[in-house]
């Protein structure tokens, strides 16, 4: 590809190829809310199987959870949000807009030509005043009776809170961990990028409890690991950083952090914390709820309260990373194509089968018998409409790794054409071997090629 990746192509792509639409389009849009159409639910839920399989699946220490998302408001007292979690803002008293006094120099003021506020002659910025990003509600029937509660800005404190549960029921002794994915909302003050930051998002977060002495050795061990699978899964080592967090930049709750940081068209921008988190999370649940939330052996009356290391990473800005890694345009014999390079794992469709010519009725049939064996252990989509050209074309752009063609040899000698996204590379493989064939090649380590 030769001009760098813009924003504006991922989101137009996004929106071509039905991934990622703006929400409540219908009534003008809300800023920052958006809903996946069916390729972006696809490739998001394949996403979150994969850190599934790494977290769970593939390991022993690990066990899942999904824990309420309205929670009992002295959760949010205890972990500190109520009082701390905030952003400070400052308005233009001249613009009316509104920015993250800590973002001055990479938000838009808002006249033209576009600076950063505070720099033009007419910017007249208010004072910095912290903002809760909770959004709160209220449970029950009468407005003046409920109790404010709130929406859940993470998921971890639903871990913490478990803790007891699942260290007895999972039979778990230190170290060892506890996963979660679900939604959390903030009421963010600047949002925009598209889905790099927005109102609701999901979470990807894992907290694992280890004796206090081991928790730096654990704490640099997830780094690796967490840096480990987004290249796995296909994202170039050199677009990818760890950042430790500076002294003053710590949360109240952390010893160390570091950020995981993917170069998006906005530039270097985080995708995953990692942190350190101390014993902060289980004291404070203690001493706010009584329950001692502490690890016991059983054989030996041995008691403490493990530190916590989090990985915690977005699902959508994760997505995100994987879309714009992907993301390439070339031109293949004089003609120009746009191919989403995703790793056959995260694709959303992993087989298009393809009639070459629709309206021979042996071959339409024997696509729709080949789409019919193929859908039920894959992804497969059929497609017999237009151009084959197009067709292809199409597949590339959802990031589909394969497409087969039943032609006019299919008939005479059983075999299909299978063509290989990135190579381009046409296989004819028999027609009774095709679902072994991709079987293998799904699973086969993939690397990024180089792009276009
Ligand atoms: P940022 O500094 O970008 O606001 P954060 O440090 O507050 O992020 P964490 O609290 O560490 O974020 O949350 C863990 C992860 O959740 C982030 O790395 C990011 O991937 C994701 N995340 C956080 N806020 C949002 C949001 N508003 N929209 C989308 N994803 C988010």
């Amino acid at each position: 590809m030769a001009e760098p990746l813009t924003m504006d192509a991922i989101v137009s792509l996004c929106r071509r190829r039905g991934f990622v639409f703006p929400s409540s389009e219908i009534y003008g849009g809300l800023g920052s809310s958006y809903d996946y159409g069916h390729y972006g639910v696809l490739l998001k839920e394949n996403v979150k199987a994969r850190w599934l399989e790494a977290m769970v699946q593939e390991r022993e220490d690990i066990v899942a959870l999904d824990s309420a998302i309205i929670l009992h408001p002295q959760v949010w007292e205890a972990s500190g949000h109520v009082g701390g979690f905030t952003d400070p803002l400052v308005d233009c008293r001249h613009c009316k807009k509104r920015f993250r006094a800590d973002h001055l120099d990479v938000d838009q003021c808002g006249q033209r030509p576009s600076k950063h506020p505070g720099e033009t002659s007419d910017c007249d910025l208010t004072e910095a005043r912290q903002f809760n990003l909770m959004f709160e509600t209220r449970v029950g029937p009468v407005e003046e009776t409920g109790k404010t509660v709130f929406l859940r800005p993470e998921t971890a404190q639903g871990i913490f809170i478990n803790f007891k549960n699942v260290a007895q029921l999972a039979r778990r002794k230190p170290p060892f961990g506890i996963a979660q994915v679900g939604k959390s909302f903030r009421n963010e003050i600047t949002p925009g990028n598209f889905i790099f930051r927005t109102l609701e998002f999901e979470q990807m977060e894992m907290e694992f409890f280890v004796p206090p002495d081991e928790a730096e050795q654990w704490y640099r061990y997830w780094i690796d690991e967490r840096f480990a699978w987004y290249t796995r899964y296909g994202i170039r080592p050199e677009n990818l950083r760890v950042r430790p967090h500076d002294q003053d930049e710590l949360s109240h709750y952390s010893t160390g952090t570091s950020d995981i940081e993917y170069l998006y068209p906005i530039g270097w921008s985080e995708l995953e914390g990692v942190a350190n988190r101390g014993r902060f999370d289980l004291t404070a649940h203690t001493e706010a709820s009584g329950t001692k939330l502490e690890w016991v052996d059983s054989a030996t009356g041995e008691r403490y309260t493990p530190a916590v290391i989090e990985p915690a990473a977005g699902l959508n800005r994760s997505m995100l990373a994987f879309l714009c890694d992907a993301y390439d345009e070339e031109v293949v014999g004089e003609r120009e194509r746009t191919v989403l390079r995703l790793h056959p794992e995260i694709a959303p469709v992993k087989v298009a089968v393809l009639p070459l010519v629709p309206r021979d009725a042996e071959m339409a049939s024997r696509a729709r018998a080949l789409h019919g064996e193929l859908r039920r252990v894959m992804l497969a989509e059929h497609d017999d409409n237009g151009q084959i050209g197009r067709r292809y074309r199409r597949q590339d752009e959802i990031g589909t790794p394969f497409a087969v063609t039943v032609d006019e040899q299919t008939l005479a000698d059983d075999t299909v054409t299978v063509r290989d996204r990135d190579s381009l590379a046409q296989e004819r493989v028999s027609i009774a071997r095709v679902r072994e064939h991709l079987l293998d090649r799904l699973g086969a380590d993939w690397h990024p090629p180089a792009r276009g």
